[in-house]
């Protein structure tokens, strides 16, 4: 079972963190394992995901783009279709019900394209908990709708005009806000990374999608399917789909990071791909470092996937070799985003396009016998501004 009790999947993951905070990790650590040892606490959460967020979500087939495709038969597990549009409100819902239980008044989160902000603004909404978002205000510019969601909703936005004044600078700020506030406060990753024991934590959470998908093709197509598709980002969507078929050695995983416009330095966002191992946020995993060992520069169409770091596990299945990683290019995503909704009636969000590319280069070369899944993490009606300016139509 990993991680081991240090967090580390073989020599990713653990606790690079100032002192201050490790005290806190410790006691978040001891809640949730208590946590997850609860029926109380599992059924709470069992009932707010099906109540408020409407799990479990569709498993259905895709005929359309599977006749596109001409190889394996594509299914399509519906994320996009829970609560707030993506799969991060299983996550931020649990997390903030978890934050309850250990007596904390106030939330704080980064956010890079607003989604993981908006999921925890819904959370601390529905329980009654303040919640206070950092966010690098070149995001601030470029997300206004969702800024508005979550201001909506009655979270504070804290604008980060540090760095390059997006997600990773609104990641170290919200570090620096729970060094001084532990006290009454709980910092709610988004993602599978940070230190330990978020991305294992946080894995579990978003599992609830695998451990569905994997009843759901059991039920609907009778045996567990041949390969299985995600976006990676930091890579919570994909671990949580993953984690449930990791053990079943004939399920092929895949996950398809951010190519970007280039495969050159601060051109991509393809951690795993491209990068190489260091430390960022507080664990070791694969990083996009300059030739100096600091972070670099990243871009990706899509403000989901931009991140220069992915979480411990997925190095550890990268070096394992239990998942695949490949990268999809802005062009490519583009394409596969207008070829879905035309296809399958389903606008997905530009993250999930990386995915869509990814999943039909593998299925065209599978036997028409056999199955893929692609994990739809979310809709596209967040995307459709930046589709029509990245398509010249505004
Ligand atoms: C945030 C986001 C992602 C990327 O994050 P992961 O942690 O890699 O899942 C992917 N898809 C959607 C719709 C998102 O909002």
């Amino acid at each position: 079972m990993v991680p081991d009790a240090a967090g580390r999947f073989g020599p990713y993951g653990g606790r690079y963190v100032p002192e201050t905070l490790l005290a806190a990790l410790d006691e978040l650590d001891r809640a949730y394992r208590a946590a997850r040892a609860d029926a109380a606490f599992l059924g709470e959460v069992d009932r707010l995901l099906r109540e408020f967020v409407g799990r479990p979500t569709q498993l259905t087939h895709a005929p359309r783009l599977t006749a596109h495709a001409g190889g394996a038969s594509i299914w399509l597990k519906r994320e996009d279709l829970a609560h707030t549009g993506a799969h991060k409100i299983n996550n931020a819902l649990a997390q903030a019900l978890l934050a309850k239980r250990m007596g904390k008044t106030r939330i704080i989160a980064e956010t890079g394209a607003g989604q993981h902000g908006v999921a925890i603004a819904t959370a601390c909404a529905r329980f009654g908990i303040e919640c206070c978002v950092y966010m690098g205000s070149e995001d601030v510019r470029r997300q206004k709708l969702n800024v508005f969601r979550m201001k909506v909703m009655g979270a504070t936005v804290i604008e980060v005009d540090s760095g390059s004044k997006t997600l990773k600078d609104a990641t170290n700020e919200a570090m620096r806000d729970w060094m001084g506030s532990v006290g009454n406060t709980h910092y709610v990753i988004g993602s599978v990374v940070g230190p330990h024991p978020f991305p294992m934590m946080v894995r579990d959470f978003q599992s609830v999608i695998g451990r569905e998908c994997r009843a759901q093709c059991l039920e609907k197509i009778g045996r567990l399917p041949d390969a299985v598709v995600a976006c990676i980002g930091g890579g919570s969507n994909g671990a949580g789909i993953f984690a449930p078929f990791v053990d079943d050695k004939s399920v092929r995983l895949i996950g398809v990071e951010a190519g970007g416009r280039a495969n050159t330095p601060g051109d991509h966002a393809a951690a795993l791909t491209l990068g190489a191992p260091g430390v960022l946020h507080g664990s070791l995993s694969y990083v996009l470092q300059d030739g100096f060992g600091q972070t670099a520069d990243v871009h990706s169409c899509s403000a989901g996937l931009d991140y220069p770091g992915v979480g411990p596990e997925h190095s550890w299945w990268k070096d394992s070799k239990r998942v695949e990683y490949i990268a999809a290019t802005d062009t490519e995503a583009l394409d596969a985003f207008q070829l879905f909704s035309r296809l399958e009636g389903i606008i997905p969000a530009l993250e999930t396009s990386h995915a869509i590319h990814g999943a039909i280069l593998v299925a065209r070369a599978m036997p028409r016998e056999s199955t893929l899944v692609i994990n739809v993490s979310g809709r596209g009606d967040k995307d459709v501004t930046e589709v029509m300016r990245l398509l010249g139509l505004s």
